[in-house]
């Protein structure tokens, strides 16, 4: 098993499933396949967002589905953006996304050897030389999209020279950038990707993983193919950019003397990659966001990383029945962030306890309830599920309303408390508004109202039933809470392509949302005392609600607004 909930989506047929049980089958264009291996490839240097996301669903998935095997592979080739802190943050949200790899967590690093070899193997074959061209001379010489490469001069080194420079190179002789290895394939290709790509480069910096013992290091596509080959993975999935780099994958494979002859060659197929509107899915982007703090780290509850998401209360089922939802195809298309918050209140709605809270408390002073009298009524835990239980709220003659729900007088599309009016307390009693005290500035700062002792859970004696139903707290056993109050984070539909007046080179930045979090004091039911960090509540009438999972504590409580009960992007956007 690679799931642990049993709350898989339905799944729906796209085109990887059928190569897959084409394969299996033996009906492909391919040896049949014996077992399925997919591997989720990401490399190191940041925190996996809501993209990876569905890489990892697709993955981790079609191995599950088809009694096969994931690999969690690092692609750790780039040793300066890359780091420990970015490898655990991306092991604990695949574990935390429901999956679980096959074996060990594996490096391409650990390939290194293999890699090298088979540079030696290049060389010893005529298939690669050293180059001595500088960035600037490569570039010139690599023609476009129109025209043909030129052969760089030093193409035609013989093998014992080439031999003899590589190993130089490897033994820290050359400064970065003096050379580079390279494929000799050729340079009139159409295909850009096939021009002599470099395959080695220096780099004197330590690896996370390997130390100081190379100051050579491998590209990610002279590394990719090879690592899947080593690993037996059968089926390389990736995304539509690397359709291009495709030829050169098999190139290096008809080259790599455990898959010469091809029979056992793992293929890459591309998917589309997932876009989402008001949102960026890069990791060189999000960490931008960090770095200039508009966020407060990579795990803000604003950011589409699936540590941020975890953070702001969007449950692991409902990333992946999203990523379900969204399909797999070939087609490039945006998403619309919509989607995504239905699948998170779809989730929570059928699994999020009740509770209440008061966002803008007002004070209501009920004349009639006795003094000193606390009673202890039952509220429901979840109004569809009676195995949820009930809960203790408690009631007395001063309560908390929201000061949303009250007004001096209004029209009849107003169902909530109004003086001369009677309104429902949930779980608890009717109460009628008889008038209301203001500070200098015009603002209520307490109600008096009456209660009907006659009304718990069941109608007025007078038969006026009122019109609506508010939630309340009991002033004498509320606690207190922080409430972070999300919005977008960007202003804009499609950040990536928002060009600002300044000089900005990265237009998002110019489209971030400053007024995206705003913080409140409220006050909540006793009961939310008891919360525990990440679990998540309806807040009746407001929307769900996490326990934050860091800054909360019992003492000091601290919810995060996951998303309210409605769209109100939706009406929004349709005014
Ligand atoms: P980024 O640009 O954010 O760094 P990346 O593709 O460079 O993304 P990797 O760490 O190399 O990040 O990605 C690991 C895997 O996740 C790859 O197989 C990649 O194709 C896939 N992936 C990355 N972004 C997306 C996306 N938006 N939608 C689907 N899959 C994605
Ligand atoms: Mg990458």
């Amino acid at each position: 098993m690679a799931i642990d909930s049993e709350q898989t989506p339905l799944k729906k047929s796209h085109f990887l499933r059928q190569i897959v049980e084409r394969d299996l089958a033996g009906k492909g264009d391919r040896p049949a396949v014996n077992k399925l291996v997919t591997r989720f490839p990401p490399e190191p240097n940041g925190y996996l967002h809501v993209g990876h996301a569905k890489s990892i669903c697709l993955n981790f998935g079609l191995a599950t589905e088809f009694g096969g095997d994931c690999h969690l592979r690092f692609d750790d080739t780039n040793p300066e953006k890359e780091s420990e802190e970015f490898i655990k943050s991306i092991c604990e949200d695949v574990r935390w996304l429901g999956f679980h790899w096959a074996g060990d967590i594996r490096y391409a690093s650990s390939y290194f050897d293999e890699l090298y070899d088979f540079a030696l193997h290049l060389i010893d074959t005529g298939k690669a030389y050293v180059c001595d061209l500088s960035a600037e001379q490569a570039r010139a010489h690599r023609g476009s999209l129109t025209e043909p490469g030129k052969n760089s001069p030093y193409r035609d080194r013989g093998v014992e020279e080439n031999r003899a420079l590589f190993e130089k190179m490897t033994d820290g002789h050359f400064d970065e950038g003096a050379c580079v290895l390279r494929a000799k394939i050729d340079m009139a290709a159409p295909n850009i990707n096939l021009r002599d790509p470099i395959i080695y480069r220096i780099r004197k910096v330590e690896h996370h993983q390997t130390g100081d013992q190379w100051c050579v290091y491998p590209t990610y596509d002279f590394t990719h193919g090879q690592s899947d080959a080593i690993e037996g993975i059968s089926h390389s999935i990736c995304t539509l950019e690397f359709e291009d780099h495709r030829p050169l994958y098999n190139w290096f494979l008809e080259n790599f003397p455990l898959t010469q002859g091809g029979s056992t060659a793992p293929v890459q197929h591309e998917f589309s990659r997932l876009n989402l509107n008001y949102t960026v899915t890069s990791k060189r982007k999000l960490k931008q966001l960090v770095d200039n703090g508009a966020v407060s780290g990579w795990d803000d509850p604003r950011m589409p990383t699936i540590a941020g998401m975890r953070r702001r209360g969007f449950a692991p089922e409902s990333l992946r029945s999203f990523c379900e939802a969204i399909g797999v195809t070939r087609v490039n298309g945006v998403v619309d962030f919509s989607m995504l918050e239905h699948a998170v209140r779809e989730y929570h709605n059928e699994n999020a306890p009740r509770a209440m809270v008061v966002i803008n408390p007002v004070k209501v002073v009920l004349s009639n309830y006795p003094n000193d009298k606390t009673e202890t009524l039952k509220a429901i835990n979840h109004p569809q599920k009676p195995e949820m239980g009930e809960r203790d709220v408690t009631f007395s003659k001063e309560i908390y309303i929201d000061a949303e729900d009250f007004r001096e007088s209004a029209n009849k599309k107003f169902k909530r408390l109004v003086i001369g009016k009677k309104v429902r307390l949930r779980n608890g009693y009717v109460i009628f508004a008889e008038s209301c005290s203001k500070d200098s500035d015009g603002n209520v700062i307490e109600i008096q109202a009456t209660y009907d002792a006659d009304t718990l859970g069941t109608d007025p004696s007078d038969g006026v039933k009122p019109k609506g139903v508010i939630q309340w707290v009991d002033a004498n056993n509320a606690i207190d809470l922080t409430v972070n109050n999300y919005d977008r984070l960007f202003t804009e539909p499609n950040p990536e392509s928002f060009q600002s007046d300044g000089e900005d080179s990265d237009g998002f930045i110019g489209c971030i949302n400053t007024d995206s979090l705003k913080v409140v004091k409220a006050v909540g039911e006793a009961s939310l005392g008891d919360a525990k960090a990440e679990q998540v509540f309806q807040f009746e009438r407001e929307g769900y609600f996490v326990a934050d999972r860091y800054d909360h504590s019992q003492q000091a409580p601290v919810f995060n607004k996951t998303i309210g009960l409605r769209d109100t992007w939706a009406k929004v956007e349709n005014n």
